[in-house]
């Protein structure tokens, strides 16, 4: 599946209230979703209100943006008990990233071992 970049996006739509998904965090920049199909025990989405495409399309203006992005999944892993565990954070960034939706977004996986190098 991938997203038509000329339409809103799948993220858009959940913040819309037009496709029903779970929304884990809210505020005025981020949203926290719960992936359709979890990758792990816990695999949550943190996805900024603006639509950026992807990661290569990030401008400088950004920088603030994508740290909240960070900081959001951190209070997120901390507040569910995550934190001395541990969790990973991804990006996929364009094809080979093996990205689908195209609205960025930092997938938080936690619950079993990561293994390295990734598929
Ligand atoms: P990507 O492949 O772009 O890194 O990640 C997109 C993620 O969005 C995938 O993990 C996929 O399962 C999730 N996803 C796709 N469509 C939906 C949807 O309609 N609702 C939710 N909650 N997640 C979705």
């Amino acid at each position: 599946m991938t997203d038509d970049p000329r339409s809103d996006s799948i993220f858009t739509r959940i913040m819309r209230g037009e496709i029903p998904a779970t929304l884990v965090h809210e505020d005025e920049h981020v949203v926290g979703i719960q992936d359709i199909q979890p990758q792990a025990p816990v695999h949550v989405l943190f996805v900024p209100r603006k639509p950026i495409s992807t990661l290569d399309a990030a401008a400088p203006e950004d920088a603030e943006l994508l740290g909240r992005l960070m900081l959001a999944a951190a209070a997120y892993a901390r507040r569910i008990g995550l934190g001395s565990n541990g969790y990973r954070v991804v990006m996929n960034t364009n094809r080979d990233g093996g990205q689908s939706v195209y609205h960025i977004h930092l997938h938080l996986l936690a619950g079993r071992q990561m293994s390295w190098p990734p598929g």
